[in-house]
């Protein structure tokens, strides 16, 4: 009967293994053999600790030294679970989910432990493809930076903090001055080279933390959380100046341009468009205002 067992468990899909008290391996079945390359007769009679598998967890914690989960389970009998990555025969990690329970004798008494671990590799190819994919939906393609939906998305997760946390934010609108005559006099892939460049000088006065998104054309917005009321107008102007000082040589003529911005900060009962309105509003005021200039609702 136990020899049906082992067909049984040799068919299954995951890496089953057993090991007695001192930790020896005492079975193995196919799927960890195919999961790790090593084969049973290289594992049986073997120690675990013997580091074959060498589990890491994901911060590189050799768990065969420190918090063998095996080892605890052996010790107290709690069933364990966890994701790690164990050693392949070739070399390579093998990123597993795996479950252990103890084994127990008539008596009772612990004496082994099975530890069953399923191969993840796909899984996490399917996570990595689907960050990839929400990365390219937020991301404007030409500038890098955010796009108008990821900028929403932040303002919306900003007002609920504001509603909830008490924490305040500041949206900066910014407009390229003119731009429709750097088209016109260039073509538009210069107009184009212009707004990379205007979305790194952006990107070079802000913090990490801030968010600096392309709501649209040759319009972008900067949303910064935390700001103090004195503190709205000078960062307002370090955009400015930046963007002012930035340029690239073209045929011997230097490009270059100047920036409209109008700041906002979120009061009580606000809504995302109420904000975007305001500041659009005071850079409207900043164009009225010979351009190149920072206003503040
Ligand atoms: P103002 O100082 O009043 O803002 O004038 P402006 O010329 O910047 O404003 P206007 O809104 O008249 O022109 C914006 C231009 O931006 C018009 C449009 O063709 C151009 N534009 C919008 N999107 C792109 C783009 O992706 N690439 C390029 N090269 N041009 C773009
Ligand atoms: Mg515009
Ligand atoms: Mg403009």
């Amino acid at each position: 009967m136990e020899k049906e067992y082992k067909r049984i468990l040799d068919f299954i899909n995951v890496g089953i293994y057993y090991v007695d008290i001192n930790k020896d391996i005492t079975f193995w079945n196919k799927s960890a053999e195919n999961i790790t390359g090593f084969k049973s007769v290289d594992v049986i009679c073997k120690c675990c600790a013997e580091n074959i598998l060498r589990h890491i967890d994901d911060k590189g914690v050799e768990l065969c030294i420190q918090g063998c989960p095996l080892g605890e389970t052996l010790k107290d009998g709690k069933e364990r679970e966890g994701r790690v990555y164990l050693h392949h025969k070739d070399g390579h990690r093998v990123p597993v989910t795996i479950s252990i329970t103890a084994i127990y004798n008539e008596k009772k008494e612990i004496v082994g432990a099975v530890e069953i671990f399923t191969d993840i590799t796909n899984n996490l190819d399917i996570i990595k493809e689907l960050e990839k994919l929400k990365e390219e939906v937020f991301t404007d393609q030409l500038t890098q930076v955010g796009n108008r939906k990821y900028a929403e998305h932040v303002l919306e997760q900003k007002i609920n903090d504001w509603e909830t946390f008490n924490v305040p934010f500041t949206i900066y609108f910014i407009d390229i001055d003119h731009f429709k005559k750097i088209n016109d006099t260039y073509g538009h892939n210069i107009g184009d080279s212009v707004l990379k460049m205007v979305a790194k000088s952006i990107l070079t006065a802000m913090r990490p933390f801030d968010t600096v998104c392309r709501w649209g054309g040759e319009e972008f917005i900067v949303i910064v959380p935390n700001i103090e009321k004195s503190t709205v107008k000078p960062v307002g102007e370090r955009i400015r100046k930046l963007i002012e000082n930035s340029w690239f040589e073209h045929n011997a003529k230097t490009i270059k341009v100047t920036a409209s911005l109008g700041c906002s900060m979120v009061k009580a009962n606000d809504s995302i468009l109420g904000i975007i309105e305001r500041s659009d509003k005071a850079m409207y005021n900043s164009k009225q205002n010979c351009r190149n200039r920072v206003s503040i609702f």
